[in-house]
């Protein structure tokens, strides 16, 4: 069912001298990913076309993946075709210019809440956004070029968001468009090496969030960092953010959750949520959020709406546990 919609995009991408690539803000390995891989595939294979990734936003722990480019005229905004990557909703797209495009593409596996874009291929059911574009490569690799570096970029993406392809969003064809990626000569070790080694002060920090957390009655683990705390550690936003996954490991706590301050004047408190076995985003979808069934996101504004917010996941965590006995 799918070739149909990728033979419409290849077809599209074709008829375009100029095509822009966006993404979300606060973009993960799939986000970077799946934009610089695919900028690297229609870069080798049609050299002649200007391909172009504007982004003004940094993220340290993907430093690695580098830094995307510096803004263009609007002019070149109305004459190209923008492929959004990664990005379920319109407003999470980071370079807000992408409406300037003259047609819209989207390409993503989060759930469809507010559909866009002239052509939209989304599968729900895919472990990364990386995985459709190595699918891409792979469906149409007569026509298309790749290099090893790009290649890099989307097996991140790949092994990032399918949690070191250990989710269960993970299939046969995930690892078959793995293996076409590996095969473009990837140095694994120097990629994991940039994904795993922590400094030292995250570490110490790590150890504060396990004083710091709290386990409710059901198996329900989670950590309130204020802005103080963050200030205290010299975390930056991003750091703090990486609480969520201290806590992925607790036997019994099917549900985790990280608040982290934001530090802004309307006392916003990101959310980041994540469970195994029960799916959790009903919870997000009523605190502004929404995402994956198991890793999701929400936004709230005090301590009150954190309680009860604590209280629902709990809840459903209880009831998963009563009515079904394969978990731990
Ligand atoms: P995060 O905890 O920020 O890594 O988010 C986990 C997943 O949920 C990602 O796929 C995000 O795109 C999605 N997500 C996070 N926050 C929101 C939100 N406010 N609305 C919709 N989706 C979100």
């Amino acid at each position: 069912m799918s070739m149909e919609i990728k033979q419409a995009i290849l077809q599209k991408i074709k008829e375009y001298d100029t095509i822009m690539l966006f993404r979300h803000f606060r973009p993960d390995g799939d986000a970077k990913g799946s934009t610089k891989g695919l900028q690297g595939i229609l870069k080798a294979t049609w050299p002649e076309k200007e391909v172009l990734l504007i982004n003004d936003d940094h993220s340290d722990y993907l430093a690695f993946m580098g830094d995307d480019e510096a803004e263009v005229a609007d002019e070149v905004y109305k004459k190209a075709l923008g492929i959004v990557l990664d990005t379920a909703t319109t407003d999470r797209i980071a370079n807000k210019k992408f409406a300037l495009c003259k047609e819209l593409i989207k390409i993503d596996h989060h759930i469809e809440v507010a559909p866009y874009g002239d052509l939209s291929w989304v599968e729900t059911e895919k472990s990364s956004v990386c995985e459709m574009v190595a699918e891409f490569y792979a469906t149409f690799r007569d026509e298309l070029k790749i290099t090893q570096e790009a290649a890099t970029h989307i097996y991140t993406g790949m092994v990032t968001d399918s949690g070191r392809f250990q989710f269960s969003s993970v299939s046969g064809d995930t690892l078959r468009y793995a293996a076409v990626m590996l095969d473009q000569g990837i140095n694994t070790d120097l990629m994991y090496a940039h994904l795993q080694l922590k400094d030292f002060d995250e570490l110490k920090f790590r150890a504060q969030i396990y004083k710091l957390m709290k386990i409710t009655e059901n198996g329900v683990a989670y950590v309130y960092l204020s802005k103080e705390l963050q200030d205290k550690f010299g975390l930056k936003p991003e750091a703090a953010s990486a609480c969520i996954s201290a806590m992925d490991s607790i036997k019994g706590c099917l549900c985790w959750i990280g608040f982290i301050e934001n530090g802004d004047e309307e006392g916003s408190v990101r959310v980041r949520l994540r469970s195994r076995f029960v799916a959790i985003n009903s919870v997000a979808e009523h605190y502004r959020g929404g995402g994956h069934a198991c890793a999701c996101g929400a936004t709230i504004f005090n301590k009150k709406e954190m309680r009860a917010l604590v209280k629902e996941a709990d809840a459903i965590v209880k009831q998963y546990k009563e009515t079904h006995e394969e978990w731990l």
